[in-house]
């Protein structure tokens, strides 16, 4: 019997989650950029990745789309690695400002209220490979770091760009504000093609989980490995995007769904859980503040089911596979801690790589201090796949941390008082 033909339950979720929403179709796909308003309303896609790499995904994940305002978090990552935090903080301020994403507006000292708008993200843009580079190389540099985020090498849609730039007065009369006020060198035209460029970079739900998943992570891209982004720029990133990612729906998002997130008008949503996972969505159809209609949904959905918000008081727990051991034909799987959904997915993946062995397998709750409802759903859908694939389960459950102990198919699995009553 071998287990590494057990099948992740994971996927199926995200595909339950994704048909949960699909009948909505409220809102309107943005239509003041031409190229945008001809966009198919209807692709439907949901990826999650760990710190640990592991990418989930669900529906029309290899559609791409132009990453819009979801490009304003990275960029401000990487002038934030560029130039160093004092410069940038000299530039744009970190104030949410309840504004629309397009507003002309300044705080007191002549600053962007923050780089999650459109004014704050066209002064940082600007930053980027000195004031004095050509746009060409400025987005050039861009389009090379979000393709290493990525871990892919992503292209720009310059069709796209030309069909925004047709009706961009809304942004050029930003740009003039900008120079005016001496925020920006450039000339006002070029500095909207060079942020609108940025905007049109392309990618899949797959590629911006892993991206996300790399600000999560401390800045180590979870694919590559490689150490992208300064650990402190992750977290000022990650600040701001809390703060100011969803536009005049910050405040409630942060209340309702309690995770730093950014939307763009293409339809796209990020939310990072810092130290656990990056997760994105995508649905064309757009709500009045600009967000995603299905992606919003979606979002309420995960957190209330993962528990993943942020000012939650239920303690985090990473390593959750205490051992796996095997001894006279018992497999005793211990795990430990608080049981969240990180936990779970660590417990799915860990017997999804064990070669099980023998005739039984024992799972031992007895170090386990909280199990969240979603954890519970994953471990007693991860025991049903080991019976399902031959192998007598059992749990041992001393503090009956686990009320009850029904399959989701309506069976039972055995209870032990201990492991020593094997
Ligand atoms: N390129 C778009 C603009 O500046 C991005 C807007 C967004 O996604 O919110 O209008």
């Amino acid at each position: 019997m071998c287990a590494n033909k057990l099948t992740m339950p994971i996927p199926e979720y995200l595909s339950e989650i994704l048909e949960s929403v699909r009948a909505n179709t409220a809102g309107e796909v943005a239509n003041y950029i031409p190229e945008l308003k001809k966009a198919d309303p209807n692709p439907l896609a949901i990826a999650i990745c760990t710190v640990d790499g592991r990418i989930y995904s669900a529906g029309d994940d290899e559609v791409e789309f132009t990453m819009q305002s979801i490009s304003k978090p990275f960029a401000y990552a990487l002038a934030l690695q560029e130039c160093g935090a004092d410069q940038v903080f000299d530039t744009v301020a970190v104030e949410p400002s309840g504004e629309a994403f397009n507003e002309l507006s300044l705080d007191g000292s002549n600053r962007p209220m923050n780089p999650m708008i459109n004014a704050g993200a066209i002064a940082i843009n600007q930053l980027i490979n000195g004031s004095d580079s050509s746009v060409e190389d400025r987005v050039e540099k861009i389009r090379k770091y979000f393709s290493e985020l990525a871990g892919r090498e992503l292209m720009i849609d310059r069709r796209l760009t030309e069909s925004e730039l047709v009706g961009a007065d809304r942004n050029l009369s930003i740009a003039h504000m900008l120079r005016n006020y001496g925020v920006i060198d450039d000339d006002a035209h070029d500095a909207v093609l060079s942020y609108t460029l940025q905007c049109a970079i392309k990618i899949t739900v797959r590629d911006l989980a892993v991206m996300t998943a790399t600000l999560a992570a401390g800045g180590v891209q979870p694919i590559t490995g490689k150490k992208l982004i300064d650990t402190k720029v992750c977290r000022l990133t990650l600040s701001v995007m809390a703060s100011a990612g969803m536009y005049n729906e910050a405040g409630q998002w942060l209340s309702t769904v309690g995770i730093p997130a950014k939307s763009g008008v293409a339809g796209g949503l990020i939310g990072i859980l810092p130290g656990q996972l990056g997760i994105s969505t995508f649905s064309p159809r757009l709500n009045a503040q600009g967000n995603s209609v299905r992606g919003v949904e979606i979002f309420k959905t995960l957190s209330d089911d993962m528990g993943l918000h942020l000012m939650s008081t239920e303690p985090v727990a990473v390593h959750a596979v205490r051992t796996i051991t095997e001894k006279d034909g018992v497999t005793t799987i211990r795990l430990q801690g608080a049981m969240n959904f990180s936990a779970g997915e660590n417990f799915l993946h860990e017997i999804q790589q064990h070669q099980f062995e023998g005739e039984m397998v024992v799972l031992d709750l007895s170090r386990v201090i909280t199990l969240h409802p979603m954890a519970m759903r994953m471990i007693k859908e991860g025991l049903k796949r080991i019976r399902d694939a031959g192998f007598k389960v059992a749990i041992v459950d001393p503090d009956n941390v686990l009320p009850n102990f029904t399959f989701s198919d309506g069976t039972l699995c055995a209870q032990l008082a201990s492991e020593r009553d094997l």
